[in-house]
């Protein structure tokens, strides 16, 4: 990865956070999904959000994180981001996709997947440094009812990197909050049309591509030590999946109509 010059104390920022994951059970497979696409890392203190990831396009891929958040956050922050860097590396995006539909639902999926699997390794560096801020961090971008279904469904003798059940609870959370899945479903409708619309984007949009389906999850989420716990929530025979299922591939975006 590669680090903004300009400022030399956001450069010590992005160096200590992005250490801190390196050096963790979950957060190392993250950034080396970062330095595999030689994402650059930017603070920026006029975000109105903790951070996002942009593929580029004509430009480098690019994670842009909220400068006025703490260390803590910011750790977590890049976390998530860098998830969507995984997502960007192993899976199809969301505005590949000709349906309107299927990008909202690939949208939600990857969101659900990144807020969890930071939830994760929030958890991971709290017991590690003794340190709950990095728990805490979670509030600052309001999961922390994702956070609070993970560290309940959390099996405390084994490894959180072997904790599929506490992945699975977070994930299944994202989808509870409805004000967070309408932002999300807003978003991701804004984005594909504006793609849609584009006339040299449109070209390279995949007209063949086919209706989103339990294949495209198999792919991420998958640095678990235990394996892929979204492949494992999708072919589980358990009574809940019929309703995660329905959450995810049922509730058709109503700003369409
Ligand atoms: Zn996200």
């Amino acid at each position: 990865m590669k680090k903004q010059n300009a400022h030399s104390l956001s450069t010590d920022r992005i160096d200590k956070i992005a250490n801190l994951l390196k050096n963790s059970t979950l957060g190392r497979p993250l950034i080396e999904f970062g330095l595999m696409k030689e994402v650059n890392i930017v603070l920026d203190n006029t975000l109105p959000t903790a951070g996002f990831f942009s593929e580029g396009g004509f430009t480098e891929p690019t994670i842009t994180l909220n400068a006025n958040l703490s260390d803590h956050s910011l750790t977590v922050a890049l976390a998530h981001e860098l998830c969507h860097v995984e997502q960007s590396i192993v899976s199809v995006v969301p505005w590949e996709f000709k349906h309107t539909n299927d990008a909202i639902k690939l949208t939600r999926i990857f969101e659900a997947s990144a807020s969890t699997f930071s939830t994760g390794v929030a958890y991971e560096l709290a017991e590690k440094h003794k340190d709950s801020r990095y728990l805490h961090a979670l509030e600052d971008w309001e999961d922390d009812d994702i956070r609070n279904a993970f560290l309940k469904a959390r099996t405390a003798n084994i490894p959180v990197e072997k904790d599929i059940n506490a992945f699975v609870a977070g994930f299944k959370q994202w989808f509870k909050k409805r004000r967070r899945v309408s932002h999300y479903d807003k978003a991701a409708f804004e984005c594909h049309n504006n793609v849609r619309n584009t006339p040299f984007l449109s070209l390279t949009f995949n007209e063949q591509a086919g209706n989103l389906t339990f294949k495209h999850m198999e792919n991420f989420g998958h640095v678990l030590t235990h394996g892929n716990y979204l492949k494992k929530l999708m072919t589980h025979t358990q009574s809940w999946k019929p309703r995660c299922i329905l959450e995810i591939f049922q509730n058709a975006y109503k700003h369409q109509k």
